[in-house]
């Protein structure tokens, strides 16, 4: 593959929009070496911004009890705590009302919202969904599941045709997919739902790390969120949005911090995030959250946008030139920086580990918890999954392009078969994962 025969704005070079740690971080190849870790694999977990590992460490020194304690380091501690609630509420751009219930994940706060869900009502979602966005509806409320489009206008089609039929009190859907990377018009489904008297409940897990969303101005009723994909990963994700069900739900945990009152007969539950968090809440993991929102609100409009639409452009149309690779919808409109493809007649993980194992790059294979959706997109075998952040450059692409083309061209160097129940090459030089951590130096 030759990079004259890529687009205009596909051939623009990119460098890192922020700095994340470990950027340098060498890792072993199994051909003997090392190399910079190329990290494609940000839309499974994202790597840590520069400013929310200072802010952790910043933090740390004060941190003491929360919400509880009178001394003064737990005074702080629950104004930073509360702090940040307000800035990922902020960073959504929440309602006045809104409430925002820290969580530990997307998937958890999906599961917090399925339970709120008034008992008969119906929930529509469509195939599409990351198995978070599925999954928890599926079991808590009455949900009809359609198959989505060939793209992202015609999934949408169908589900305003679902909405127009009256029938749902929710529509459940990702703000952009972790699969193809499209992006769902969401002013647009929170209208159409609105209209038929519905509410929706965005999954904003692979949306909120490239776009900014604006929850009061879209309409949108709920949006959920990780932190390890918004380059915080400190163990907290959060839930946003409207509180009356949230308030007339039970608490999702029963435990400590839920309770006004507590006799021998009867409990008072709180109101507000409060009855949703239960047990002593992840301190470090919010202000850490808090920062990566304060830190991509920050950017400069459209930045996000322009750095990821030139890294995506490179990796389609890079990927589209080589023979010998199929990339799945490489042309869907709007989407954010996920890529997957395959290499017909090859099994997926075993490319995937030659990408690690020769050239030191992370990919995802498989079928990336969507398993209706890559079912219905032919991936029944999974797919190799490229996706970038704020912390990949033209460099890292460029790096898979030509890994995946020598792969095509002159096969891989070493022998590759199934090892400790994975694709692995048989003879392997590099550390067992477990001892890399002792058997290195820091990154410099
Ligand atoms: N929704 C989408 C679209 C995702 O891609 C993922 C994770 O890959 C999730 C939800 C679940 O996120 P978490 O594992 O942080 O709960």
């Amino acid at each position: 593959m030759s990079l004259s025969t890529l687009s205009p704005a596909a051939c623009s070079v990119v460098q890192p929009l922020l700095p994340v740690v470990g950027a340098r971080t060498r890792v072993p190849l199994a051909t003997g070496g090392e190399a910079v870790y190329a990290n494609l694999d940000n839309a499974a977990s994202a790597p840590a911004l520069q400013t929310v590992a200072d802010r952790v460490a910043r933090v740390l020194p004060h941190y003491a009890s929360v919400h509880r304690g009178a001394g003064y380091l737990s005074r702080t501690t629950t104004a930073l705590f509360e702090q940040a609630r307000e800035q990922v509420g902020a960073f959504v751009r929440a309602r006045p009302d809104d409430v925002v219930v820290f969580t530990r994940s997307t998937t958890d706060a999906l599961d917090l919202l399925s339970r709120a869900v008034p008992a008969g009502a119906e929930v529509l979602v469509a195939d599409v969904e990351h198995h978070a966005n599925l999954l928890p509806w599926q079991r808590s409320a009455r949900t009809t599941v359609v198959r989505g489009g060939t793209d992202a206008e015609e999934t949408t089609a169908l589900l305003e045709a679902g909405l127009a039929t009256g029938r749902y009190a929710v529509l459940a859907v990702a703000g952009a997919s972790n699969v193809t990377g499209e992006v769902l018009p969401l002013r647009r489904l929170a209208r159409a739902a609105h209209a038929a008297g519905a509410r929706i409940a965005v999954d904003g897990a692979q949306l909120l790390p490239h776009r900014r969303v604006d929850v009061a101005a879209d309409e949108i009723d709920w949006i959920a969120l990780s932190g390890h994909k918004l380059y915080a990963p400190f163990g907290s994700g959060a839930l946003v949005g409207r509180r009356d069900w949230l308030d007339a739900a039970e608490p999702y945990l029963a435990g400590g911090g839920a309770t006004l009152d507590v006799s021998h007969d009867a409990v008072r539950w709180a109101q507000g995030p409060d009855r949703h968090e239960a047990g002593s809440p992840n301190v470090v993991g919010a202000v850490a959250l808090a920062q990566a929102c304060a830190t991509l609100s920050a950017l400069p409009a459209g930045a996000l946008e322009a750095h990821e639409t030139a890294l995506r452009d490179r990796l389609v149309a890079g990927l589209t030139a080589l023979d010998g690779v199929a990339v799945v919808r490489p042309h869907p409109g709007d989407a954010v920086g996920v890529v997957t493809f395959t290499v017909p007649g090859q099994e997926v993980s075993k490319v995937a580990a030659y990408l690690s194992a020769e050239h030191g790059i992370g990919v995802r294979d498989g079928r990336f918890c969507a398993h209706r959706f890559a079912n219905s997109l032919g991936l029944v075998e999974g797919g190799l999954r490229a996706s970038t952040g704020v912390g990949t450059g033209t460099a890292d692409v460029d790096r898979l392009l030509a890994a995946v083309e020598q792969f095509l061209t002159s096969g891989p160097e070493l022998e590759y078969g199934i090892v400790d129940g994975h694709w692995g090459p048989l003879h392997d030089l590099r550390p067992a994962p477990e001892r890399f951590l002792d058997s290195t130096r820091e990154p410099g």
